[in-house]
């Protein structure tokens, strides 16, 4: 597709604001959505649909098939968050989180996830680390902080092999498999998102234990020689993995990994940041489509007061300008606005120092739109 046929045609999202904060976060999202749309000329259909406890309330399903078939036919797909209090009580299988969200990416056929893990410079001292890891040099105020991209495989490995418990009930196997079109696919899109960043893709695994890891080391560094001799590749095994995120964390650019392990390493990623409002998330298939959805889950301990942090939203909605897209000028120009309201000392409650008065989840929203340019 051209630029220009890019630029032209509608794209249809649909919107699932789910429970707790999710509808407050998701209005913010919308809102720099819309001024997007003005600013660059785009034209944006959005329709909203159920899911999660709120679908479960109105039609007796967290997944109804009328926002699963809105999903199949769409462009990309914004989530806010799913499950509160109000459906624990219901059996394990018809929870929203489990009744929803995962018939949903399964159906979508989403085998990549995508977690940037970032640090901004207005709210470094929020990271649990020491700032010299955070940030190198503190008195240097460049872009040189934490910024790294968890590239996970979503759809294969051990989450997805037979999982098998002895008829005595005292012995039990869970099985790992990776075939090499499947670790092809998600090497491919780590490293066409390091193309677009600085270059650099470390592929964690356990090659020294696991036969499916040798495979996934073949395979990723055979693909790097054909067809993506231009970025650099190193590889570690998922115990340093570990230890370099805490230890050394700046020298990641995009780390690419297996289902189980990039479970593990995304969430250690997201925590030395320090503040899970501010981080987005993409579930791809590699054409384009996707599902775009904070980190975080739907906060009940806050819903309905207005004071959620809309930031992780907001910069999913900029992969989605980015990854279904292809509007790079566009995303760009929200994580430039959100960078700027950080920077002008907007902050929401979570992300506030002693002493500074919290906006509410609007007026963040509000900012962010209104210096989108
Ligand atoms: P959570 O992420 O909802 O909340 C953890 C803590 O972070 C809470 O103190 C919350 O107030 C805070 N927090 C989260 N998002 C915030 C934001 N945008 N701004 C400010 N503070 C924020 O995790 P939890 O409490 O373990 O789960 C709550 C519910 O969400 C549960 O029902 C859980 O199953 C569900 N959940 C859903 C998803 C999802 O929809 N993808 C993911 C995780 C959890």
């Amino acid at each position: 597709m051209s630029e220009n046929e890019n630029t032209v045609r509608t794209k249809s999202i649909v919107v699932l604001p789910g429970d707790g904060v999710g509808p407050e976060i998701v209005a913010e999202a919308v809102k720099v959505l819309k001024a997007v749309a003005v600013k660059f000329g785009h034209d944006f259909a959005l329709q909203t649909h159920l899911i999660g406890g709120a679908a479960i309330d109105a039609t007796g399903r967290a997944l109804p098939d009328e926002t699963l078939a809105a999903c199949q036919t769409a462009d990309a797909v914004l989530l806010g968050a799913v499950g509160g209090p109000k459906w624990d009580a219901l059996p394990a299988e018809q929870r929203p989180e489990r009744a929803a969200l995962l018939p949903l990416r399964s159906a979508l056929g989403l085998f990549c996830n995508l977690r940037p893990a970032k640090v901004w410079a207005p709210l470094k001292e929020a990271s649990p680390l020491r700032p010299e890891i955070v940030w190198g040099d503190e008195k240097d105020e460049s872009e040189n902080g934490i910024d790294m991209l968890v590239v996970r495989e979503l759809t294969g490995g051990i989450y997805f092999g037979e999982h098998r418990r002895d008829p005595d009930g005292q012995a039990a196997c869970d099985t790992m498999r990776y075939s090499v079109p499947e670790i092809e696919r998600i090497a491919r899109m780590a490293f066409k998102a390091a193309q677009g960043r600085r270059g650099r893709v470390t592929s964690v695994d356990k090659a020294n234990v696991l036969e499916t890891s040798r495979l996934w080391r073949e395979t990723v560094s055979r693909l790097q020689r054909d067809e993506f001799p231009s970025v650099a590749l190193d590889h570690l095994y998922v115990d340093n993995a570990a230890m370099q995120i805490v230890r050394a964390p700046r020298r990641f650019d995009v780390i690419l990994t297996e289902n189980m392990f990039g479970d593990i390493l995304s969430d250690e990623a997201s925590q030395i940041t320090g503040s899970i409002g501010m981080l987005p998330s993409a579930s791809l298939r590699g054409d384009g489509f996707g599902l775009y959805e904070p980190i975080h889950g739907s906060a009940p301990d806050i819903a309905g007061q207005g004071i959620a942090n809309p930031i992780a939203t907001i910069l999913s909605v900029a992969m989605m300008l980015r990854h279904s897209f292809g509007l790079v000028a566009e995303a760009a120009a929200v994580e430039r606005s959100v960078g700027a309201v950080l920077a002008d000392g907007y902050r929401t409650a979570d992300i506030a120092r002693a002493g500074e008065t919290p906006l509410s989840t609007a007026a963040l929203g509000d900012a962010v739109a209104a210096k989108i340019k």
